[in-house]
């Protein structure tokens, strides 16, 4: 049995959070901000994705495509 996946790229997620004055680019980088995966500082690329995905824009804050990132999750 196929499993219920709602697989999506970060570049359209409202959990990606990127940079304030970033280009919502498929190389742009910035912090994976969903709840579970926030203890991973996930780093992940507008081209990356998963099955976590939940349409909306993206969220924005200094730090989110640093390495590691020091951004905080602001949702
Ligand atoms: S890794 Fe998954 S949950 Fe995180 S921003 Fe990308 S698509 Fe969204």
């Amino acid at each position: 049995m196929a499993k219920k996946s709602n697989w999506g790229q970060c570049i359209k997620c409202k959990w990606w959070q990127v940079e304030p004055a970033a280009e919502l680019a498929s190389t742009t980088y910035g912090l994976c901000i969903e709840q579970s995966l926030q203890p991973y500082q996930l780093r992940v690329s507008g081209s990356s994705g998963c099955g976590l995905f939940v349409e909306g824009e993206p969220a924005r804050a200094e730090g989110s495509g640093a390495c590691p990132p020091t951004a905080q999750a602001t949702r």
